[in-house]
């Protein structure tokens, strides 16, 4: 077994690989390693080889895992980058550094009402629903101007876009897209781009890339 500091090398390799064609600088691609149901144990390994950017998708198993790994290394930097209920909007706000799947209006409401209360602005991705998908989270092509607009009047940081391309096929036309309506609301941030289209994302100007399963192995789920 390769160890976790040999995968964090090949990865940042690929991401510095892809740069150059695309006349992109590495400094400017976050990539964050994402520790969702990993122990505490394989994360050390990676925080000890320097990375202190990182991903859960649930609240409550990052609110297990991270106080105590965060004492340690107070620098570390978290990405909230899964569907967000509601009803935990406050944790997440009080635990996060940057959430990324930011919606609907209902988690709109929530997060800003969070926000106010405990007095931290929690920088957000606007998440599209890329592949105009029934069944997947996302804020709807149509509506995503009118949806921006509606994050500014509140007071919530926009930090970009984010997209899951839809499952099965070539994600690039699709990583384009998302960049491309960025550009048309004037946003900055591109999150997109997981173990499997990473490099494609890289080249497509994603700024913020999620990268699990290429840095600790498969999940057991
Ligand atoms: C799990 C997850 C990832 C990482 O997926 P890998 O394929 O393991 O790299 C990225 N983004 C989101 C939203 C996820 O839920």
């Amino acid at each position: 077994m390769e160890s976790a500091a040999t995968r964090l090398a090949e990865v940042e390799a690929n991401i510095a690989r892809m740069c150059k064609p695309a006349r992109r600088e590495f400094e400017d691609i976050t990539l964050i390693a994402v520790s969702k149901t990993h122990p505490v144990k394989k994360i050390t390994p990676l925080l000890e080889a320097g990375h202190r950017v990182f991903g859960e998708n649930r609240v409550q198993e990052a609110q297990e895992k991270w106080p105590t790994l965060r004492e340690q290394y107070p620098d570390t930097q978290l990405h909230l980058i899964g569907q967000l209920q509601s009803n935990k909007a406050e944790e997440a706000v009080e635990l996060f550094d940057y959430i990324h799947a930011l919606d609907r209006p209902s988690l709109l409401k929530a997060l800003a009402k969070a926000m106010d209360k405990t007095g931290k602005r929690v920088p957000c991705f606007v998440q599209v629903n890329i592949g105009d998908e029934d069944q997947k989270g996302g804020c709807p092509i149509k509506e995503l101007p009118e949806f921006l607009g509606k994050v500014c009047e509140v007071n919530i940081p926009i930090a970009g876009l984010m997209c899951l391309p839809p499952a099965g096929i070539e994600p690039a036309p699709f990583f384009a897209f998302l960049e491309k309506l960025a550009l048309d609301n004037g946003v900055e941030g591109l999150s997109m781009g997981m173990s499997g289209d990473y490099e494609t994302a890289v080249r497509l100007g994603a700024t913020h890339i999620r990268v699990g399963t290429a840095l600790f192995g498969a999940r057991g789920d």
